[in-house]
């Protein structure tokens, strides 16, 4: 990708035909759909691209086994509808990113023989509406079958399981190749870069973004024939920025999970747990050698912290736990995270549970403004094609979208041996040649390259663990990554493996962006400081320990080195 400099002077100079607002699976999508059916095409993001809900989800691609459930119960077309057309997403999804995503088989635990049936006919309908979607036939598992799949569960009441497949992935990274790839294409994306306030013409129409650049270079104005709005949960303040007054449409919900050690739990099998004390389902997920487990679904109260709660983890510990064999301890808790649902209010439902997870786009005949609203990250690529498709009516000249099965940056050669390569011509163990062809697909290859001129970026982050100091110089120069967050919650994602890990990392990772960023030996102490608090606090909510404060952590590594 080009650095923050080369497309903010892009930006400066440049006038485009589409700006897209909102840089997370929404925005992304958008700007790749319009670019590569020729539109000049800016997007922006006021954080780092999908820092907001789209590093939050689950990480399914999936059409929602509840949502199939509640279309059956309530006799809802809609939910149908979006079952059937997020089924059809996840396929498209597992083959644009074969590196990023993968099936996992969900177990659903019966404790009598009429769940087996019910649980059984209803996986056979999700498998059904997948039609040729589908990824693998379900089945149903027999006590034996069930525990040797996964001895962690109950063993006393289990009767047996129903076994269906669904789709999951690295959602911080599937957003950033998005991005990556709109860039291969000819766009121009610039993360950290808020846009506050919209120029018009006398017919109100908009014809510029005002931009404010959080990293300090003051101010740009995006001029262009269309603006999206793609900004998830906060849709509304940037409809609102357009027309003073619009209605709100958000009904935005917080969900959290937690990560915990994957002892006694298979890599590959997951557990859905199909009825939770609010009426849900929840899941437990195999996830980079942690055991994903969540979510929550409560109100959000603007301006909240999006952190995890105590009370947070004691409901999802309270509804996992009776379906194991050994509960689940709030102490085991070892990662979490917090994000906020982009839901679309609707007229008569109160209960963010109950509202459905379809996206809508939404076009301001005043001010020429589109919006895409709503939405799951598995339509994502759908929901990019429905808002080009409306841009360009505003535009006058429809042209067909180019997005299905579209090869994202990292694909294009890709393969399940291409580990294989990287061993043979690195000579790097097979864990770490797995580990990098998973985040970076074929250009697993140009983040090694990298140890050959340094060796020193040949040495883990930290010790004993896959991530690599390379990763971090990869991240700065080549995927526009500016802070240690960047760095460690999303490029790399080990702040999702372990807190307490990233936290021994973070002063690596501060003192190789100071070299590659220019930072000042000030710069990077305050950096260190902000990022080690932050997860501290993450930590102290979670009812645990902070870790010692910064400064000692440091002078640690410095001894240590
Ligand atoms: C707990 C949870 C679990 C989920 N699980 C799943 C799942 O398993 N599968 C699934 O398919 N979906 C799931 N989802 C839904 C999915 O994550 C979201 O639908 C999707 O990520 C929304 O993407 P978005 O781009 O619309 O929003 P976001 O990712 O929030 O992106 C919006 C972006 O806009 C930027 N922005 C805001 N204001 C401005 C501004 N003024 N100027 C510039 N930029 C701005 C923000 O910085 C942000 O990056 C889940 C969501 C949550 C919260």
């Amino acid at each position: 990708m080009k650095t923050r400099q080369q497309a903010f002077d892009q930006i400066k100079d440049g006038s485009f035909d589409l700006c897209v607002i909102g840089g997370g699976a929404s925005g992304a999508s958008c700007a790749l759909d319009a670019q590569l059916r020729g539109l000049r095409t800016v997007v922006v993001d006021a954080g780092d691209f999908a820092s907001g809900s789209s590093t939050a989800s689950t990480k399914m691609a999936h059409g929602g086994v509840r949502y199939l459930q509640e279309a059956v119960n309530d006799l809802d077309i809609g939910q149908y509808h979006l079952v059937e057309s997020a089924l059809r997403e996840r396929l498209g999804m597992l083959h644009s990113a074969p590196h990023l995503t993968r099936t996992v088989e969900f177990l659903v635990p019966c404790f009598s023989n009429f769940e087996k049936v019910y649980y059984g006919l209803g996986m056979k309908m999700y498998e059904w509406i997948s039609g040729k979607s589908s990824l693998l036939p379900s089945r149903i598992l027999s006590r034996e079958e069930a525990l040797y799949r996964m001895p962690a569960m109950q063993h006393e009441k289990l009767v047996g399981a129903v076994a269906y497949a669904d789709g999951q992935f690295d959602d911080a990274r599937y957003g950033l190749a998005l991005v990556e790839t709109f860039e291969a294409a000819g766009g121009v994306a610039l993360n950290y870069a808020r846009a506050a306030g919209f120029g018009k013409d006398e017919a109100g129409k908009i014809t510029s973004a005002t931009v404010s650049d959080r990293m300090g270079h003051g101010t740009l104005e995006i001029r262009a024939r269309a603006f999206v709005n793609a900004t998830g949960p906060f849709s509304d303040i940037v409809r609102q920025l357009a027309s003073p007054g619009a209605a709100p449409r958000m009904r935005p919900s917080k969900g959290v999970h937690i990560m915990v050690p994957l002892d006694g739990f298979p890599d590959q099998d997951a557990v859905l747990i199909p009825k939770t004390e609010d009426g849900r389902v929840i899941f437990a997920i195999p996830w980079n050698g942690r055991l994903l487990i969540g979510t929550t679904d409560t109100g959000y109260t603007p301006g909240e912290e999006m952190v995890v709660k105590q009370e947070e983890i004691e409901y999802l510990l309270r509804q996992i736990n009776p379906y194991l064999n050994s509960p689940l301890t709030a102490d085991k808790v070892v990662a979490g995270y917090a994000g906020v649902r982009p839901l679309v209010a609707a007229a008569g439902v109160t209960d963010t549970k109950k509202l459905i997870r379809d996206d809508e786009v939404e076009f301001d005949a005043g001010t020429g403004l589109v919006s895409i609203l709503g939405g799951k990250w598995t339509t994502h690529r759908l929901m990019g094609e429905e808002t080009i498709d409306r841009v360009q009516d505003y535009l006058g000249a429809r042209s067909p979208s180019r997005t299905w099965n579209y090869l994202l940056a990292g694909a294009h050669g890709y393969s399940e041996d291409y580990w294989q390569t990287l061993v043979k011509a690195y000579s790097v163990p097979a864990g770490l040649a797995k580990y990098l062809a998973h985040k970076y697909g074929v250009a697993a290859a140009q983040v090694l390259e990298l140890t050959r001129a340094d060796r020193y970026l040949a040495a883990p982050l930290v010790t004993g663990e896959a991530p690599i100091r390379a990763q971090v110089v990869y991240a700065a120069r080549v995927e526009m990554a500016i802070t240690i967050e960047d760095v460690l919650a999303r490029r790399i994602g080990f702040q999702l493996y372990s807190w307490r890990g990233a936290i021994e990392a973070a002063p690596i990772v501060a003192e190789l962006l100071r070299r590659e960023l220019g930072w000042s030996g000030e710069e990077e102490g305050r950096a260190l400081e902000t990022y080690i608090a932050g997860v501290n606090h993450m930590i102290s909510m979670a009812g645990q320990m902070p870790e010692p404060g910064p400064l000692a952590e440091r002078e640690l590594v410095l001894e240590r080195k």
